[in-house]
């Protein structure tokens, strides 16, 4: 394969600058691409040069296949890097570069367009040999089948979209009662986002592990798995923070999932980087639940504890370069965790919070990174995803790893928008958290703790604050004596400053 020189980024905010720093340090010209709303973002600012899209509504810039193509071969790009979201995971754009002659920083369309319905990825990889979540492997055709597979399933039961992905058309069934109108909701629901309305039932696991594995396959057939990411913290079925290692899984379960990671994506001729997602029990049994044929938002915490650059690795395996490590070389170090900076607001629901950035602090410091598409009189638009920075702390141990990003965010200063930088403040300073005892239920449960504010006298609590944070001088920091009230009353500081 050829070497490549020029990498269009079809996406934007803080991944496409990602991509552009990997292309930066391996003498490959980066190109990005924009919509209107988006002329003096970031990425567009650090990429060599940039190209309009047109309007910002997604299907007229950033999901636009041929523009994106003509633009790419416009600049002669010999490759696109497609980030994650937008065109990431669509085969159809995939077998539309196949046919430019453009490489696709990616997976083959093939073994895309398999991975793109859970229902297919399910029967190839019970093909496999891997153990999958005990329910259909074809859509339901109607109600009559709808109540004979959720009897032998048994409830709960999850109603999921076959084309689904970033959490949408699933559905919890508690009772047979619910079952009719769930699967209409779920169906309309799958319709609506994913053009697709077809549904199939999973046993629902009760207290799981969302535990991921990442891997990289080179086209010899070589490949690695890196290593796992625990991501149970979620809110609506959708990720916000992630941490390697994961504090539940051992020495000889990680081996297993990782092995089998591996063989599942050979299986099917899977190619380039790679998760595999998995669902665990509290008995340790875990279960396939898709893969993710792409680049993930998680997987800086795997490159902060394996010292490897996952896009170079993209970037390499799709030039024709064989992995440079075995299995064995891959030695993480340390801990570290990912929070998800969003422009919502945890006081209200987490509803979107577009705007103005009017005054922009970052952190900074040891162990600490922050993946950011934002810049300091930049608006965030309302048209697109709400993620605007994440942020990294890496630990020798996990509690020096907490603490780090409990002073980053802190430290991190977004004026002008609400950010959910409170809401982690919250998490963090959570027993439960802090013993690393968290399942896909936490934050239900967090939410419905009585929420830290409206009310109160900004006054009383600015001098609260004080008070702990004299206090806390006092104790010095440490884990094991959690201290609790000074970060929850910097979150509600934040709060107030935000509402300013
Ligand atoms: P990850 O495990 O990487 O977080 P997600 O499933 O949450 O994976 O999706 C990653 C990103 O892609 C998110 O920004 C999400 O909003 C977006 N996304 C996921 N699925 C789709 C889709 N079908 N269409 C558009 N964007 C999507
Ligand atoms: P998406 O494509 O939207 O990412 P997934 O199938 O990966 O959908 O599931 C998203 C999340 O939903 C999982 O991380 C997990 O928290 C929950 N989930 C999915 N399937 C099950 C299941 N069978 N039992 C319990 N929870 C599940
Ligand atoms: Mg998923």
């Amino acid at each position: 394969m050829k070497k490549i020189k020029k990498i269009l980024i079809a996406n934007r905010g803080e991944i496409a600058v990602r991509v552009i720093r990997t292309c930066r340090e391996m003498g490959i010209t980066p190109v990005a691409v924009y919509s209107e709303v988006d002329r003096q973002a970031l990425h567009v600012r650090l990429a060599e040069e940039a190209y309009p899209l047109g309007k910002a509504l997604p299907a007229e810039s950033y999901l636009n296949i041929e523009k994106i193509i003509a633009l790419a071969k416009k600049c002669q790009a010999d490759a696109i890097h497609p980030g994650y979201g937008f065109l990431a995971e669509n085969h159809q754009f995939v077998r539309r570069c196949e046919e430019e002659g453009i490489i696709f920083i990616g997976p083959p369309s093939g073994p895309m367009e398999l991975l793109g319905l859970k229902t297919i990825s399910r029967q190839k990889m019970r093909e496999a040999g891997v153990p999958i979540i005990p329910g259909t492997l074809e859509p339901v055709k109607n109600e009559k089948e709808l109540f004979e597979q959720a009897e032998m399933i048994g409830f709960p039961l999850l109603l999921k979209a076959s084309a689904g992905g970033g959490g949408k058309g699933l559905r919890l069934v508690r009772k047979r009662e619910e079952l009719l109108s769930a699967f209409h909701l779920a169906a309309s629901e799958a319709e609506a986002s994913f053009g697709d309305p077809a549904i199939y039932l999973e046993k629902y696991i009760d207290e799981p592990h969302h535990i991921e594995i990442q891997i990289l396959i080179d086209n010899y057939g070589n490949g690695v798995y890196l290593g796992e990411r625990e991501c149970s913290m979620q809110r609506r079925y959708q990720k916000i923070l992630e941490e390697t290692p994961s504090p539940f899984i051992d020495d000889e379960t990680r081996r297993k999932m990782g092995e089998i990671a591996v063989a599942a994506a050979k299986s099917i001729n899977y190619r380039n980087a790679g998760t595999v997602e998995f669902i665990v029990d509290r008995n340790k049994n875990f279960y396939f639940l898709e893969v993710n044929a792409r680049l993930q938002v998680e997987h800086p915490i795997t490159e902060m504890v394996t010292g490897i650059d996952l896009v170079r690795a993209q970037i390499d395996i799709a030039q024709g370069k064989p992995l440079p490590f075995t299995q064995e070389e891959i030695r993480p170090q340390g801990w570290a965790i990912e929070c998800r900076i969003m422009a919502e607001d945890p006081f209200q629901d987490f509803l979107p919070s577009p705007g103005k950035i009017l005054y922009l602090h970052r952190p900074g410091g040891p162990g600490i990174r922050d993946d950011s598409g934002i810049i300091e009189g930049y608006t965030v638009p309302i048209e697109y995803d709400a993620l605007l920075s994440k942020l990294i702390a890496w630990g020798r141990t996990r509690e020096e790893a907490i603490l780090r990003l409990r002073r980053a965010l802190q430290e991190y200063q977004i004026y002008g928008i609400k950010t959910t930088i409170p809401f982690f403040l919250r998490i963090l300073d959570h027993p439960d958290f802090l013993a690393g005892n968290y399942t896909t239920h936490f934050l239900e449960r967090l939410e419905k703790e009585p929420p830290a504010v409206p009310g109160e006298d900004l006054v009383a609590i600015m001098a609260a604050a004080v008070k702990a944070y004299y206090d806390s001088k006092k104790q010095g920091a440490s884990l094991s004596k959690p201290r609790g009230n000074p970060w929850k009353l910097m979150g509600r500081i934040e709060f107030f400053k935000n509402r300013l």
